[in-house]
């Protein structure tokens, strides 16, 4: 088994609440560490955290903490526990963050190990393309973020999301964008561009910014009229706010 480690936050079983799996059971390893600063991000912290969160009994909240960086047997041990006692509970082991493409030389040994378990879905933020190049083969979905500049205030990515596409369009993909009510017309019609310059088929999934109580504070009659504008481009365009969040946090 690798001896490499990582820097997580922890490690945890609960229901997928963005994109086009929401509502699936799912085992998330959360890792620390971002390369962006969005304005809405609330889980990224400047230093690694002395220990990871581990939870014993799947949805139940009985963490156990874990010296950091974390072992790969740590993780493994706890997936076959959970796939033992509770088969056929969860879709897949989502690696979430921060950005989870940032390990991407522990993941390289990591994945073939953790792919054994279940079925590898990441989360990122789709800029770096040659990080997600190097662990693609193990990978089965990705989720991927366009980020625009009115709501994560990161500047000019589009190139570098072009990129991302391409390599991982042979997966299980869809995008993800944050909007808000100062989001322009231009930034959709850009990223539904980008997108269907590789594959109009890819569904782009419009993520009204959501509080943490649940609410919503994009009006309405914007978020019908940046869907019609994205459906002149894609096959198909959904609207999911972040679920978790009027459930509590699942
Ligand atoms: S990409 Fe995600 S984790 Fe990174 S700063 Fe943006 S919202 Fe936070």
């Amino acid at each position: 088994m690798s001896n490499r480690t990582a820097d997580c936050i922890e490690l945890f079983s609960s229901i997928q609440g963005e994109g086009m799996l929401v509502g699936l059971r799912q085992v998330f390893l959360r890792f620390h560490g971002c390369n962006l600063s969005c304005d809405y991000c609330d889980t990224v912290s400047p230093a690694p955290p002395a220990v990871c969160q581990l939870e014993g009994t799947p949805g139940r909240r009985d963490f156990l903490p874990a010296a950091n960086p974390v072992a790969l047997n740590r993780i493994v041990g706890i997936l076959e526990g959970w796939e033992r006692g509770w088969p056929g509970l969860h879709h897949s082991l989502s690696l979430t963050g921060g950005e989870p493409l940032l390990n991407h030389e522990t993941l390289q040994e990591w994945l073939p190990v953790l792919r054994r378990q279940l079925p590898i879905y990441l989360e990122t933020n789709g800029v770096l393309h040659s990080a997600l190049e190097s662990v693609i083969q193990h990978i089965d979905h990705v989720s991927m973020d366009i980020k625009l500049p009115s709501t994560s205030n990161c500047g000019d990515l589009w190139d570098r999301h072009r990129e991302f596409l391409r390599v991982a369009r042979d997966k299980k993909l869809f995008v993800k964008t944050v909007i808000g009510s100062c989001t322009e017309e231009w930034e959709i019609s850009r990223t539904c561009e980008t997108i269907a310059a590789i594959d109009r088929t890819i569904p782009l999934i419009l993520q009204p910014v959501t509080d943490r109580e649940g609410g919503v504070s994009i009006p309405p009659k914007l978020v019908l009229e940046l869907q019609e504008l994205a459906c002149r481009y894609l096959a198909e365009v959904r609207v999911i706010p972040q679920t978790h969040r009027f459930m509590g946090q699942l």
